[in-house]
């Protein structure tokens, strides 16, 4: 019941454990392009879709520098851990990261965001650090904050910026109308909504986006650089990727994605938004409050305060070592005043939440 990666249903085990095949070949990519159409529905995008083999960390850093060249300013939206960590992803591409902040545990708001860019836009180019993208962190998993996507799109279109969102633990969540909301690069993974174990960062990228990545001078190393990527879509059509990719991953997550359009998204992302409520009345009977504002928490991992007087790293240890239930404290500042439970893939059975609320009424008694 952590933030990610998540319990996989069994189905999904299965589909990954049948035999290898090759990474090319017509009955490989019949999957491959099942599988990144299905993604295309689900993003509701007609943008390119691409497997990334790797952490979603891997696929954002691939966008992030595709998006800027070596010197260019990116605009940092931080309200927690995901984005700090975007920041120091910018800047480890050369990029200057100007960083507009708010504190762990509220929700970004997009009239502030629509006043630093104002301010900072003449501000970064005098300094020789043009803003060529803006970066958001979607679901901040750090606090249990979903942010507001559509709105905070909408303002960096209105300064024409390409948005690149870390929504690693919000795609497959909560609807996320990629071209309704014009957004130009997305990252998620199969891991955390949709279920699947970790390997595969998934990105979408728009045709503005790749069209910056293959004009950017800058070197981006080999494989997580876009222009690589371009080179493969393009020419290569019988192996529209760099490398070789893991098949087996791929298959597993053809069958989550299967299996969310068999029940359709909105029942999906409804199953999650439901074990969300029930798992949080459990605990409000037990006097535990949300640590975001209840409008802001994010539907797919609950970050709860502490009680007075509750010593929050026992009762994981007491989770994990009695009921074999694995939840997540705080990071960084936030350890020790709160802990984090997932609602995703299988933390969202209701028998496995009511083992945990029984294990922390056992707990607390
Ligand atoms: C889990 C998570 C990540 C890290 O994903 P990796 O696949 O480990 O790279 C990044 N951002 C957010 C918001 C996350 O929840």
């Amino acid at each position: 019941m952590i933030p990610g990666p998540v319990e996989t249903p069994q189905n999904i085990l299965d589909a990954i454990g049948a035999p290898t095949m090759p990474h090319y070949g017509p009955e490989f990519l019949a999957m491959l392009t099942d599988t990144v159409d299905m993604g295309r529905r689900l993003f509701e995008t007609k943008n390119d879709v691409l497997l990334m083999p790797g952490p979603g960390t891997g696929a954002l850093g691939a966008l992030i520098g595709a998006a800027g060249k070596d010197g260019d300013g990116a605009i940092v939206i931080d309200n927690g851990f995901f984005a700090d960590r975007a920041a120091d992803i910018a800047t480890g591409h050369g990029l200057t990261p100007y960083i507009v902040e708010f504190p762990w545990g509220e929700v970004v708001d997009p009239e502030v965001v629509r006043n630093f860019i104002k301010e900072t836009l003449p501000k970064a180019a005098a300094d020789g650090h043009p803003i060529t993208q803006i970066i958001v962190i979607h679901h901040e998993t750090s606090t249990g904050v979903l942010n507001p996507l559509k709105e905070i799109s909408a303002v960096s279109n209105e300064f024409n910026i390409p948005l690149i969102v870390d929504a690693v633990a919000s795609g497959g969540g909560v609807p996320t109308p990629l071209d309704a909301w014009g957004i130009d690069g997305f990252v998620t993974v199969g891991n955390k909504c949709i279920a699947t174990p970790p390997g595969l960062g998934i990105a979408a990228v728009s045709p503005r986006l790749w069209q910056i990545a293959k004009a950017n001078p800058s070197p981006r190393g080999w494989y997580y650089d876009l222009k690589i990527w371009a080179h493969y879509v393009e020419e290569w059509a019988w192996h529209p990727f760099p490398t070789t990719m893991p098949s087996n991953n791929i298959k597993g997550l053809n069958q989550a994605l299967k299996d969310i359009f068999a029940i359709g998204p909105a029942a999906h992302y409804a199953k999650i938004a439901a074990a969300a409520a029930y798992l949080r009345a459990g605990m409000a009977e037990m006097g535990f409050t949300l640590f975001p504002k209840t409008e802001a928490a994010a539907p797919m991992v609950t970050a709860f305060n502490g009680l007075p007087g509750l010593d929050i790293g026992a009762m994981i240890s007491y989770l994990n070592d009695e009921c074999r239930i694995i939840i997540s404290g705080g990071l960084v500042s936030l350890r020790g005043k709160i802990f984090r439970v997932g609602h995703m893939g299988g933390a969202s059975e209701k028998p496995l939440m009511d083992e945990f609320l029984a294990g922390v009424r056992d707990f607390l008694a």
